[in-house]
């Protein structure tokens, strides 16, 4: 089912494998304020495919947690894992246009021809081994989309037109596991189309995927939302924070106002300005002040360090 509507639609779309961390907060936060301030809806999904990294209770940790911070989220929650026959029938159709083809390759194999990983999102290029058809008596491990060479492009709402040739960055990218289990690429565009996302906003990590995405998109006729990818936190000296570190976690005992310090510092770190005055203040108003005062012109280009309190 698609819902086709003038309503921005923005999302927030954590994977359940721990609890969230600051830089998830950003994106769950930046997501919430582009939509509600151009009177949008904002949906909450769990990303929960990847089963054997699932931790019990996060999904509901990420809950509470989003709660403590004003960030409601409207209808339901949906679970990538409920929607398994909806990918089906989006991986028929894309075998059906014949762009689908099994591929026996380990990552170890695929390392040693390939290219080097990139440094950005660690994707090792795929080199086309089984293009032409797998050797014979041998499993197949993934599924592939094959992709052209041509330069596929999308304007970013923060950083303006992004380019990038599939054949060169990735290469054929896998869809599906060869034990059945569904690529993020293929779920994250079937779910967007489905719930009517048309706003998606989320962490610079992620910007590298978004050509495999739209690419997607456009084999399987589905619309192309906007696009805004937020900086991303990291540590003093500019270092990538891993997903342990600085993680949100819903806690009772919580020192009063310390939501809503973390809320004021994240509203800074995407370049709005709210008052001093409103520094630790009920997340509520800060939120409502970011509503009516949001300028998405005013992230910077640059992610850096989150002040914590
Ligand atoms: N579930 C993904 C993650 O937690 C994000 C998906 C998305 O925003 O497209 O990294």
């Amino acid at each position: 089912m698609q819902i086709h509507s003038d309503t921005i639609t923005g999302r927030f779309a954590p994977s359940p494998t721990g609890a969230l961390h600051t830089g998830s907060l950003v994106a769950a936060v930046g997501s919430w304020l582009m939509a509600k301030s151009a009177g949008g809806r904002w949906l909450l999904r769990m990303d929960d495919l990847d089963t054997p990294r699932q931790v019990a209770g996060m999904e509901d940790d990420i809950m509470r947690t989003l709660e403590d911070y004003g960030l409601e989220w409207d209808g339901e929650i949906s679970r990538q894992s409920r929607h398994l026959d909806r990918y089906q029938q989006a991986f028929e159709q894309l075998q059906q246009l014949g762009v689908i083809y099994p591929c026996c390759c380990s990552r170890k194999e695929i390392s040693q021809t390939a290219s080097a990983p990139r440094p950005d999102d660690d994707t090792l290029p795929y080199p086309g081994t089984c293009r032409d058809g797998m050797r014979p008596g041998v499993p197949v491990r993934s599924w592939r989309v094959r992709v052209t060479d041509e330069e596929l492009c999308f304007d970013d709402r923060r950083r303006g037109p992004v380019c990038q040739v599939l054949q060169q960055r990735c290469g054929d990218f896998a869809l599906r596991r060869g034990d059945g289990e569904f690529a993020y690429q293929l779920a994250v565009v079937v779910d967007d189309a489905d719930t009517g996302v048309n706003q998606v906003v989320r962490g610079d990590d992620l910007l590298a995927s978004t050509p495999r995405q739209i690419f997607l998109q456009r084999l399987l006729g589905l619309p192309q939302p906007g696009y805004c990818h937020l900086p991303l936190v990291c540590g003093p000296g500019g270092e990538k924070l891993s997903k342990r570190d600085n993680l949100v976690s819903h806690q009772p005992g919580n020192s009063p106002g310390r939501e809503g310090r973390l809320l004021w510092n994240i509203l800074g770190f995407l370049g709005q300005e709210p008052p001093q005055e409103m520094f630790g203040a009920a997340c509520g108003e800060i939120l409502q002040w970011g509503v009516l005062h949001f300028d998405a012109t005013r992230i910077p280009l640059t992610g850096g360090e989150l002040r914590l309190s």
